[in-house]
């Protein structure tokens, strides 16, 4: 049976003996960019193509700024500092993530608390969230403590789950009703929008990365986008070492970072965005050609949810149980059509098996179902 799945999948991608998950493609003017970058010699950290790169970023997904920096991981870790979390907090996050989101947390100085995801969205349940504050949040001197560990809740940091939109408007509402900051892993969601907004832009910050698997790529870099005007200001200083702006003195007014993305990587960057809406418009109608084959078969090929636009980075089926997508995952590999599995939990990693969690019957149940298929755009 999963011969068939294989040979819809080589009908997809004609031509191609190895079927990538997702592999990057550079139909517009990359090559122009880089050529007219490495020209200037303007090719680190300062330079036209970094600002062009951010405006044309901020302006798809409808934020005031962005500040682009060298990897999603680190726009996370600057993001949650902006956002107040520092040494001794705990942070609310879903489990069924990619490692760097635990881990932007921990070098901030602050521990994961894992709450559950939602069936349908892959994201983190405001359900369970709302449960969590109740049964767990007390409010002493003015700050919202954690009952079972004492320490400060200080922010909420959920992610769009392999680019489907969580329910982020219920979201945003519980934190602000609790008054805990939300900082969005809009890692994976480019091109994703809940109820008309772009995934990214309903929290304080929002983190996208442009690692050569995302749907947009600058080789590697990543973007923190904001409306608030301070914070972006503080993010550009953090991420350029701290530096205060003297026309030939080295000054530093705190312990900065070498964050920032390099001109010839947003120059990359640019030609990709203007290719985006192609881009989407081809992950959409993919997915769309998956559906219809799933349609039916008892499998549920993961969709948008109602209120949202998908980018459809990585597609998504669930199979019936973990020996069924085991088999899968080696039928499929073994024929040179690549799949995955989704990342395993956070909390069933050692590295964070100690951390406070909530009840994670779905994110348990996701992990030993879901299989990724082939993504990637095909021109
Ligand atoms: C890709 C990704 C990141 C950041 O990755 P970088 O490779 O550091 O750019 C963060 N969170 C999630 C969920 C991701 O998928």
């Amino acid at each position: 049976m999963f011969e068939d799945i294989i040979g819809f999948i080589r009908d997809q991608y004609p031509g191609g003996e190895t079927i990538p998950l997702h592999a990057p493609v550079f139909p517009g003017r990359e090559k122009a960019y880089l050529e007219e970058c490495i020209d200037s010699t303007y090719v680190s950290s300062v330079g036209p193509f970094v600002e062009a790169f951010e405006k044309a970023l901020a302006d798809f997904v409808g934020s005031r700024h962005a500040v682009a920096v060298v990897n999603g991981t680190q726009a996370l870790f600057v993001a949650l500092k902006l956002a107040g979390v520092e040494g001794g907090c705990d942070v609310l996050t879903q489990s069924l993530t990619f490692v760097a989101t635990a881990n932007a947390i921990r070098y901030a100085g602050a521990q994961p608390v894992f709450i559950d995801v939602e069936e349908d969205t892959l994201g983190l349940s405001p359900r369970a969230l709302e449960n969590f504050l109740q049964s767990q949040a007390v409010i002493s001197a003015g700050r919202l403590l954690n009952r079972t560990s004492g320490r400060p809740l200080a922010a909420c940091l959920p992610m769009h789950t392999l680019g489907h939109p969580c329910r982020i408007d219920e979201i945003s509402r519980i934190c602000t009703e609790w008054g805990v900051p939300l900082v969005e892993d809009a890692a994976e969601s480019l091109g994703s929008f809940y109820l008309g907004r772009h995934t990214g832009t309903f929290g304080r910050l929002g983190v996208f990365s442009f690692n050569g698997n995302k749907i947009v790529t600058t080789g590697g870099g990543g973007i923190i986008v904001t409306d608030d005007e301070a914070l972006a200001r503080r993010a550009r200083h953090l991420t350029t070492t701290a530096k205060v702006p003297h026309p030939w003195e080295f000054l530093h007014d705190e312990l900065g970072y070498n964050f920032r993305m390099p001109n010839l990587n947003a120059a990359l960057g640019l030609a990709q965005m203007e290719s985006l809406p192609r881009f989407l418009g081809h992950k959409r109608a993919l997915a769309g050609r998956y559906a219809g084959f799933f349609e039916g078969t008892g499998w549920r090929f993961v969709q948008q949810p109602a209120a949202g636009m998908s980018n459809y980075w990585l597609n998504a089926l669930l199979l019936d149980d973990e020996p069924q997508r085991d088999a899968f995952l080696r039928t499929t590999n073994e024929a040179k059509v690549m799949t995955r599995c989704l990342w395993r939990p956070m909390h069933m990693l050692d590295l964070y098996r100690h951390c406070q969690r909530g009840a994670l019957p779905v994110t348990e149940g996701l992990y030993r179902r879901l299989v990724n298929l082939p993504s990637g755009v095909f021109l």
